[in-house]
């Protein structure tokens, strides 16, 4: 059986517990520990899948094709493994199951109530991620916050799986926040003493503190956390704001954290080195030799969290070409006038990323045109490459109103359209194509050259495919496929000739980048526009924005 780490967060939402339960994951991995990572989220939603980005940020779509809360990408940045449905859990799967089996007349009759038949459950979706698995340890992050009412029965859920496991096998961590108040010039600790206080209400006593905070958190301070939360001093974490998020774990290793992980679960303690991820990650992120500012072009774009892992992956990239990546984000509906192209000024890369609504999708047209005519490096993801598709059907071959049948049904030229299969299919769920496919690339292509391999495989989340009918006319006016299903049916990459990079897929490739193994797209993506940047605006190339910390944030929230 696996050691268990339960996360809990306190006092306000948005302190970073995923991020926190990833760089735990990623410490103990580099210990050799084979450690998997699940998260609960105490929302009522069945499917994640369906929740508006605008509410719930970007949806990560993993492996086995389940679209699941953004953390999961958090969980996989990090740590070497893939996740898969089982890792995330929401309250409304657990109820559906429940119900389902009441319908079923499984309980016999019997009242059924959340405790124990919805924290049965609960508990049963917890041991479902090592089923059949080796893992040495699971950390289970819960959502929302302590003292939140939706939360109630994973709390009593996991309170019941230590009593069940035992001490020796079960580690309670909870993430709070020790603000500092400027007109006192202290940092204080009662919203901790009082999250920690809610959650003994309910007979959690955290085993380890991990405190967010903007200012250090001093011996003497520790100290005092631990007498009146009563935990081991050592037990109390700091978690100051940092430049990167890749320095967590280091942050937290520094502090021994893992000294105290192990000795409390008993797992023998090896050292375990997070040099290379130092090396290899944060050193560059946080002083890198070069800049380049890239445009993405989008409809949810004024939400920090609705593209999170295009900008992780942009940052990815950025990495394994010592780069910053100054990310320039812009409303494609913002676009649609010509004059609105001069706010591409200073970019030298565009990317249009996924989406749906078909907001703005002339300003996607206008800005995927500027970037093919102007040789600007160009990346399109999803919705990005019927965009190029279309675009290129419109201004090249001269199909006056080519679209999608997404946007017009009547169009005379669907040069992105259903599968006939898809037609057929009344429920419009049921034809998404959802997770990891295989796809064949070309060689002598700008794809072969970023994957240096014919096989690959990748994510989707979409409906609508490039309509084969149009092939043969897109081939002769230069339009390449790069990349096609393993029988041949689905375009799945697109990329022009006569163009310094402009690569469009079908798939989400941002699904699948590493800070320390940028995706080859990302990469190769980033390194074209610093190529563009260098010949065009070679003053700026060379200039890292001073690193000030968050300076990196900062630079993608105001710009
Ligand atoms: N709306 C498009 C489709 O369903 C693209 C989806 C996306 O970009 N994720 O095919």
């Amino acid at each position: 059986m696996p050691k268990h780490i339960f996360v809990t967060g306190g006092v306000v939402s948005s302190l970073g517990k995923g991020i926190a339960s990833a760089s735990i994951a990623k410490i103990l991995e580099a210990k050799g520990l084979k450690v998997a990572i699940q998260k609960l989220d105490p929302y009522l939603n069945v499917d994640p899948g369906n929740m508006s980005p605008y509410q719930h940020g970007e949806v990560y779509v993993t492996d086995d094709g389940a679209e699941t809360d953004l953390d999961l990408g958090h969980y996989e940045r990090y740590t070497h493994s893939t996740y898969g449905r089982e890792n995330s859990l929401t309250s409304g799967q657990i109820y559906y199951k429940v119900i389902m089996k009441e319908r079923r007349g499984d309980y016999l009759g019997g009242t059924v109530q959340v405790v124990p038949h919805v924290t049965d459950a609960i508990k049963e979706g917890i041991r479902e991620v090592y089923r059949n698995k080796r893992c040495d340890v699971v950390i289970t992050e819960i959502g929302g916050t302590v003292g939140d009412i939706e939360s109630l029965p994973f709390l009593e859920a996991i309170r019941q799986f230590r009593h069940e496991v035992g001490r020796e096998n079960s580690l309670f961590i909870h993430l709070t926040l020790v603000p500092y108040i400027k007109a006192a010039g202290e940092l204080k600790t009662k919203p901790t003493q009082h999250s920690v206080g809610t959650l003994r209400e309910i007979g959690i006593q955290p085993d380890i503190l991990l405190c967010r905070t903007e200012k250090r958190i001093d011996k003497p301070m520790k100290a005092k956390i631990a007498l009146f939360c009563n935990v081991e001093p050592e037990a109390v974490i700091e978690a100051r704001d940092v430049s990167s998020i890749y320095e967590v774990p280091l942050a937290f290793k520094e502090q021994g954290i893992d000294k105290v992980i192990c000795r409390k679960l008993k797992i023998e303690y090896k050292a375990g080195s997070l040099h290379a991820w130092q090396k290899d990650v944060v050193d560059i992120a946080l002083r890198p030799r070069f800049s380049v500012k890239v445009a993405v072009v989008g409809e949810y774009i004024e939400l920090q969290d609705a593209y999170k892992s295009i900008y992780e992956s942009l940052r990815h990239g950025g990495i394994a070409n010592d780069s910053q990546v100054i990310i320039k984000r812009i409303n494609s509906e913002k676009l649609e006038s010509a004059r609105a192209l001069n706010q591409l000024k200073g970019v030298a890369g565009i990317l249009v990323p996924g989406g749906s609504g078909g907001c703005g999708i002339e300003g996607k047209f206008r800005v995927i045109q500027h970037a093919r005519e102007k040789k600007i490096p160009f990346f399109g993801i999803c919705l990005g490459m019927q965009c190029a598709v279309i675009e290129f059907a419109r201004n090249v071959l001269d199909m006056k109103g080519a679209n999608s049948t997404e946007f017009n049904k009547k169009t005379p030229f669907p040069v992105i359209s259903l599968l006939e299969e898809q037609e057929k299919m009344k429920d419009a769920g049921g034809a998404m194509r959802l997770g990891a496919y295989p796809c064949e690339v070309k060689k002598d292509t700008g794809a072969h050259k970023a994957y240096k391999t014919e096989q690959i495989s990748e994510r989707h989340r979409h409906r609508y495919e490039f309509n084969n009918e149009y092939r043969e006319r897109f081939q002769k006016a230069g339009m390449k496929f790069s990349g096609v299903s393993p029988n041949g049916k689905l375009v799945e990459i697109v990329e022009l000739d006569h163009h310094p990079w402009f690569i469009a897929c079908q798939f989400h490739p941002e699904f699948k980048s590493k800070p320390d193994r940028a995706h080859p797209l990302f990469r190769d993506f980033i390194a074209s526009a610093l190529e563009y940047q260098k010949a065009n605006f070679p003053k700026s190339a060379l200039k890292p924005v001073p690193v000030a910390p968050d300076t990196l944030e900062k630079v993608i929230a105001h710009e």
